[in-house]
């Protein structure tokens, strides 16, 4: 908790955000995470960040509301490769600025600094939530896979919380970006570093923060079948997903598979072709904002938990799909 803060004219409640940036770039994912931190109906967002971010990103920031872009350095530790550190250096800022709030995303990043944070600031953490009623102080997030949803209550100071991607649709409100280095004095206290990231070979967009999924179930048959699965998700601008069926038949990797034991995934266009519909893997995508069922027989289970349905053979539907949105995109 703080103890130690006072609000003056300059220091009124803010709401900071933590981004996501891979490779220097900025994933679109925050932008969303942008209009959560807007409806604190704090004056202010924050955004801050251990990364440079060039002109592009800072442009995209502002056009989503976020008014300082702030970025974390410290001399005394490595705050890039430790969580501890940078956890640390989070957790002086938010002190600093009078964070009424601190958003993240719930993902392996964002888990990682945001439990720290919680423990540095002996507050609770509000974890993967799918939405947020700062009037009402409250926010909902899925229990034992998806069966149950708990509205939990925020009372703390700062409230931390992560948000599952996608989960909050981004809306753009521009407002004027400063950017500014907000230099951190910590002692060095890492505990463990990250030493690096191996990203697979083939580097297609991470499931969990895909705007889109196409997902093959058991009849896709062989590995190869999914090419077309992701041709229709390249013309989308998404990402391929499996059932546990066919990750356990060999025809997909782990990676891929959606579900109670596999990804959690909050797209806002979730297409099943050739997916039964069972609860396991439902628990893995019931909150994604569209859902498309592919199904030749008209009575599987999908057809009763998606929000359109299309009785026929993947096989032959995904196909002429993707060509329709191939000539949709030509003109
Ligand atoms: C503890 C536990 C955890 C589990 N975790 C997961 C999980 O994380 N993820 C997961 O997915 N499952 C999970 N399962 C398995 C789950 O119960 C189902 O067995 C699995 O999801 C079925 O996969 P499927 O729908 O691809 O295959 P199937 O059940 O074989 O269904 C295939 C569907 O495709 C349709 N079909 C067939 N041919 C075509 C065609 N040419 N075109 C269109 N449709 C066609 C069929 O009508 C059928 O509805 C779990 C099970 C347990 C017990």
């Amino acid at each position: 908790m703080y103890d130690d803060r006072k609000y003056t004219e300059e220091n009124m409640p803010k709401t900071g955000i933590l981004l996501e940036v891979e490779n220097t770039e900025l994933k679109d994912i925050n932008f969303g995470l942008v209009t959560a931190a807007r409806d604190t109906g704090a004056n202010e967002v924050l955004a801050f960040t251990t990364e440079e971010l060039g002109t592009e990103a800072q442009n995209d920031l502002a056009r989503y509301g976020v008014s300082q872009l702030i970025r974390l350095r410290t001399d005394s530790a490595d705050i890039t490769s430790s969580p501890d550190n940078c956890a640390a250096a989070c957790v002086q800022a938010a002190r600093e600025y009078g964070l009424e709030y601190c958003l993240g995303l719930a993902t392996a990043f964002g888990r990682d600094i945001f439990a720290r944070m919680a423990a540095l600031l002996d507050v609770e953490l509000a974890a993967d939530v799918l939405q947020i009623d700062f009037k009402a102080k409250t926010a909902v997030k899925s229990h034992f896979s998806g069966k149950t949803m708990a509205t939990v209550s925020l009372q703390e100071t700062p409230g931390l919380l992560t948000v599952r991607p996608n989960a909050i649709s981004p809306v753009e409100q521009p407002a004027t970006l400063e950017s500014s280095v907000f230099q951190a004095d910590i002692q060095s206290q890492a505990k463990v570093a990250v030493k690096e990231i191996k990203t697979s070979d083939d580097r297609k967009m991470d499931l969990t923060e895909a705007p889109i999924i196409i997902t093959g179930g058991r009849p896709i048959g062989k590995p190869e079948n999914y090419a077309m699965l992701q041709e229709c998700a390249d013309v989308l601008g998404g990402a391929v997903g499996a059932s546990r069926a066919a990750v356990d038949a060999g025809y997909a990797p782990h990676s891929m598979q959606v579900g109670q034991t596999g990804k959690t995934v909050s797209p806002n266009l979730y297409l099943a072709c050739g997916v039964s519909g069972a609860v396991q893997h439902f628990a893995g995508m019931k909150t994604s904002k569209v859902i498309v069922g592919i199904n030749k027989d008209k009575d599987a289970p999908i057809f009763e938990k998606c929000d359109y349905g299309i009785v026929g053979d993947m096989f032959e539907v995904v196909p002429a799909l993707t060509k329709a949105l191939q000539q949709e995109k030509q003109g």
